[in-house]
């Protein structure tokens, strides 16, 4: 028997993007806020796969080849905290049809799938801090990047060394 992975589908977060995020919440959260995601695991969740074999994985990865879609401008203008998951996010005010409709996809695909899905509907956000258990004074509207997004793929997620790594297995072009 195969071994399984820990895997979803995302949206990666350039890198140049990456570096100016880290750099606006230094500058605009308190340094005991939570605990903040390393840059390079900064990214956009498309649909959580949990445990997989490689066998699913392989149907997995096929039914994502087959969607055809164009890409689109993620504008990241919006940020919040949910107290309950302890997390501060960024997100966005207007999430484009074309996210929605990926995610969707990809969420119903996994489902067919076996892969569970929660019933909430999708809240596009990107992590900023973790296991921000108490209120965080929000930063005002007023900050905005724009994410050309041209492709999405698949990554593993492995706890190793104490601390969680991203790797990217698959990725896929947005283009009809
Ligand atoms: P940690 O190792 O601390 O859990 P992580 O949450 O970044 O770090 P994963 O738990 O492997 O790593 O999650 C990978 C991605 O999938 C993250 O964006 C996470 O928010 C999302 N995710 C994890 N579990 C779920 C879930 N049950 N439902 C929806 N998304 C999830
Ligand atoms: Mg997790």
């Amino acid at each position: 028997m195969s071994e399984s992975k820990r895997l979803f589908f995302a949206i990666a977060i350039p890198p140049k993007i990456q570096k100016q995020l880290v750099q606006w919440r230094a500058d605009h959260f308190p340094a005991d806020a939570g605990v903040p995601v390393a840059a390079a695991n900064m990214h956009l969740t498309l649909a959580f796969l949990g445990e997989v074999s490689a066998e699913k994985q392989r149907a997995l990865a096929a039914m994502a080849g087959r969607i055809r879609q164009p890409g689109f401008t993620l504008h990241l203008d919006d940020a919040g905290q949910w107290l309950r998951s302890r997390v501060v996010w960024l997100g966005t005010r207007q999430p484009p049809r074309g996210l929605l409709q990926l995610a969707n996809m990809l969420r119903a695909q996994a489902a067919r799938s076996g892969c569970y899905q929660s019933p909430q509907p999708f809240h596009p956000h990107l992590t900023l801090l973790r296991n921000a258990g108490q209120a965080v004074p929000i930063p005002a509207p007023g900050f905005h990047w724009e994410v050309p997004v041209t492709e999405f793929a698949l990554y593993e997620s492995r706890f190793t060394g104490g601390r969680t790594r991203y790797t990217s297995l698959q990725r896929w072009t947005l283009s009809e």
